[in-house]
């Protein structure tokens, strides 16, 4: 049989083409080889010491216990504080004997180290998401519900029976914007790694948002104030309708939260940004305003200053998650200005299109 120390060398080697945090221990559970995964993790001076010195958490313990006692394969997650932060671990244990044979050793196992901070935040997002549209979905369903039951009764009159089914249909096309601005957002997000090819004019773009949303700024009393010149030549490279979507959820924003000012501005120009100059739009109105602490949070889904005067107008919460999505897919960004009570502003960075961007 050849000699353990030699053994161990080569099980280093076998162990560094691992990319989990990998260590051989022994029946008492200390640490007989480290791969390099291990040494980046929890530092050189893992060999001859103690497993229980690099991970103090009595499950781990347990599990290793466990698998001394079973012979099986045993696992168990732990929370692990660092100087900055908590990461979750899932720690895998499992007996070899052949290979403890081959080192001379009554027992040994390998113990498997592995971040799952990832995928338990994932798995996290995934779960607020749902119960986000769940919530989202179920307060109009409950008003749909409530109505239809009334206007079940035989004893209605006609006009609260056209007062009902008024509600009825507004309580619908809150669902149903809901659902359209939820899948909105996962085609744009199944899409933000492609990049788009088209050439578009922001002109165009801005004219088309602009003819849609004017009745409803004038019913609103807010005149708008865009010089079409300023953008006559804005080209990028980009897919215009999911660019028609960025500037209709950013001027709409304009006309639900900014009437009071009177006046919506779209306002175009150039900024200059290390090796590149931008496209730069912007989205100004004098209205509400939004208190800075919340600015960072705005483009996250379904995050609203206030949910009540979001629904109030109209709003889901998606509009500017979308906005952001379709422009990185665009390579651009959002930056939003914004003074309680004084209005904000809204803007677009968009690189501008080269000629190697051209494609039709
Ligand atoms: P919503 O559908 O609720 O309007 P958005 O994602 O478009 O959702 O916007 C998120 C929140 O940001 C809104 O609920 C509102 O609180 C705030 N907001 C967006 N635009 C403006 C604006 N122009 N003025 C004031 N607040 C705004």
């Amino acid at each position: 049989m050849s000699e353990p120390e030699q053994d161990v060398t080569l099980l280093d080697e076998l162990l560094s083409g691992l990319p989990d945090a990998t260590l051989i221990v022994d029946a008492d559970a200390r640490i007989l080889a480290a791969n390099t995964a291990a040494l980046a993790q929890f530092g050189s001076h893992l060999v001859g010491n103690s497993l229980f010195g690099v991970m103090r958490q009595p499950d781990v313990f347990t599990c290793i216990e466990r698998a001394r006692a079973t012979g099986e394969i045993t696992e168990v997650s732990v929370q692990v504080a660092d100087a900055s932060l908590d990461s979750s671990m899932r720690v895998t244990t499992r007996f070899i004997p052949r290979m403890a044979k081959a080192l001379g050793l009554t027992n040994a196992m390998v113990v498997t180290i592995t971040d799952i901070s990832g995928t338990e935040m994932a798995e996290q997002a995934r779960r607020d998401f749902v119960a986000n549209v769940s919530h989202e979905l179920r307060s109009p369903l409950t008003s749909l519900m409530g109505l239809v039951e009334t206007l079940a009764r035989s004893e209605i009159d006609a006009a609260a029976r056209s007062r009902f089914t008024r509600l009825m249909f507004q309580e619908g096309r809150r669902m149903t914007k809901l659902v359209d601005d939820l899948l909105s957002l996962s085609r744009v997000e199944a899409m933000e790694r492609l990049p788009p090819t088209e050439a578009v004019s922001l002109l165009e773009v801005l004219e088309s948002v602009l003819n849609a949303l004017r009745p409803q700024a004038k019913t609103s009393g807010l005149s708008i104030d865009f010089e079409p010149a300023s953008f006559a030549r804005m080209r990028v490279a980009g897919d215009g309708d999911q660019l028609v979507q960025v500037f209709r959820n950013l001027v709409h924003n304009g006309v639900k939260y900014g009437a009071a000012g009177g006046v919506l501005t779209i306002r175009g120009g150039l900024e200059e940004q290390p090796g590149q100059t931008m496209l730069r739009i912007d989205v100004v109105d004098r209205g509400e305003g939004i208190d800075e602490r919340h600015l960072h949070r705005l483009t996250e889904r379904f995050y609203r200053v206030d949910s009540h005067r979001s629904r109030e107008v109209g709003g889901t919460g998606l509009g500017l998650a979308i906005v952001k999505h379709i422009l990185n897919r665009h390579r651009g960004r959002l930056t939003i200005d914004s003074r309680l009570g004084a209005g904000s502003c809204f803007s677009v960075l968009l690189p501008p299109m080269t000629d190697d961007t051209k494609s039709s």
